[in-house]
């Protein structure tokens, strides 16, 4: 059973919007996307948009603004400095999360930069319940190490546990005894935990791992990029949270946290990102950062219209109806998957839809990147764009041997109230075909391989002529059809 809140017929999910303004898509034939693919280096990320049918790489800056939103941007006011936009925006923060400073930045990673500068070290250890790829790379950069303490469920994409984003506080004590809180700049926590699925963490959880940190006198960060899908999640899963409003888990989930850093490109559905705190030392600290990397104190990057929709978009992440929409269209599309046999993490998350590439295609070994050629060939199979996130994502060691994933996923991105029900059901039925003819799908190798963040723009190419047998068989079974 999924968490559906609104639903009809087959337990379909209800949108809660209406669309007033589209976009056109085409849809290109098979051996137009097989040649498209060949030219991006068979890397998602360097397919142009016109090549693609359904864009699911992202739900990052891609999600729907509202009218509010739009209405919103047309009053932003311009001013270098002391903008009312900026006193619009702060006072929309202080009243969600209840923190008294708010430092602006151009998007989520930046933040992650200046909290990095400022408080990671040589010799630091910074624990998380999951890494993001820019929050490692940043502590990283900074002579720093990151420990993942995520309880066993989290690891297992089969587990059904209703929070696979929770910390592991046994771990956690663990690590402080054997290094020292001294050693631990701050502990740090992922809402909606982006690459194991969108997983959320438990109030519950969250409340222990804060006595826990209180007890040893360290900080918690908590990066809020997805906490929309996570606070609707704790609603739906959290029995002692099932009659609060979403504003009061928010309030909740922001007294645990010293410092509230987020991605406006996902949280807010605009575009740019943020830190709220309540300790002054450290703002003054982060703050001298700001001018020096992102721009002046008001706006820190961010187009003074992004703000104003920022503003308004937070307040409707209070919004049940709104908030809804991420996971139940991501409940919808791992039911009917999970129908078909096709393998895919469980429960589902927020944020989309991820396929496990390990068990997908378990004939390709880990070294040949199963959840790149599994992005690969389903843009083949589909014109859909999904992500790979798993060893592609990671990156080699000194020895320049490979980190292998904890995951293999394809990720299916759902920006939310960007896509119907119909297309979701395309996407189920091209993969379900994808999955019939999996043994056609072969490895993929790197041609061009950069040292840092390497699926951005690495190149690759096919161990063998799969693709290309992909394309026969698709003309095969589907005739002239796209
Ligand atoms: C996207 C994301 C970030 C980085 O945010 P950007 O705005 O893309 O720089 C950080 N953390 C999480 C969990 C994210 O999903």
């Amino acid at each position: 059973m999924s968490d559906v809140r609104f639903y009809y017929g087959d337990e379909l999910p209800l949108e809660m919007h209406k669309a007033r303004i589209v976009q056109r898509l085409e849809l290109k034939p098979v051996e137009d996307r097989a040649r498209a693919m060949a030219g991006a280096g068979y890397n998602t990320f360097l397919l142009n948009n016109s090549d693609v049918f359904l864009d699911m790489l992202t739900d990052s800056g891609t999600n729907a603004m509202s009218d509010e939103q739009l209405a919103a941007m047309m009053r932003a006011d311009d001013a270098y400095a002391g903008s009312e936009t900026f006193v619009r925006l702060e006072s929309v923060l202080r009243r969600i999360f209840g923190k008294e400073y708010f430092l602006p930045a151009h998007q989520g990673r930046a933040c992650e930069s200046i909290l990095s500068q400022v408080l990671v070290e040589p010799g630091s250890v910074v624990p998380m319940n999951y890494h993001f790829t820019t929050s490692k790379a940043h502590i990283v950069l900074n002579g720093g190490t990151i420990e993942e303490l995520l309880i066993d469920e989290g690891w297992d994409v089969e587990s059904e546990h209703p929070f696979k984003g929770n910390m592991d506080t046994g771990k956690l004590e663990a690590l402080v005894q054997r290094v020292g809180a001294d050693r631990i700049p701050f502990v740090r926590l992922e809402a909606g935990t982006n690459l194991i699925g969108g997983q959320p963490f438990s109030l519950e959880n969250l409340r222990e791992v804060g006595t826990l940190c209180r007890r040893h006198g360290i900080m918690i960060v908590l990066d809020a990029s997805l906490l929309g899908d996570n606070l609707y999640l704790i609603k739906r899963r959290e029995s002692a949270c099932a009659d609060w409003s979403i504003e009061e888990i928010m309030r909740a989930v922001a007294e645990e946290c010293d410092v509230i850093y987020f991605s406006a490109r996902k949280l807010g559905a605009a575009r740019g990102g943020g830190m709220c705190l309540d300790d002054a030392d450290l703002y003054l600290k982060m703050r001298e950062l700001i001018p020096l990397y992102e721009g002046f104190l008001t706006y820190g990057g961010m187009s003074v219209r992004e703000m104003e929709a920022l503003a308004v978009g937070l307040e409707e992440t209070l919004d049940e109806d709104a908030i809804s929409q991420g996971p139940e269209f991501t409940a919808h599309m791992v039911e009917q998957l999970r129908k078909r046999g096709i393998p895919v993490v469980v429960p589902a998350g927020g944020l989309g839809c991820h396929v496990d590439a390990l068990r997908f295609l378990d004939h390709v070994p880990q070294e040949e990147y199963p959840a790149g050629a599994l992005a690969t060939a389903f843009f083949i199979a589909s014109g859909v764009r999904g992500m790979e996130r798993g060893t592609m994502s990671e990156q080699r060691e000194e020895d320049g041997s490979e980190t292998l994933a904890h995951m293999e996923l394809l990720r299916l991105a759902l920006p939310r109230r960007v896509f119907t029900v119909s297309q979701v059901g395309y996407v189920v039925d091209r993969l379900q075909w994808l999955y019939e003819n999996r043994e056609l799908i072969g490895g993929l190798r790197f041609v061009e391989e950069p040292d840092i963040l390497r699926f951005f723009f690495g190149k690759l190419e096919p161990m063998t002529d799969w693709p290309a047998r992909l394309v026969a068989r698709f003309r095969e079974d589907f005739g002239d059809t796209l």
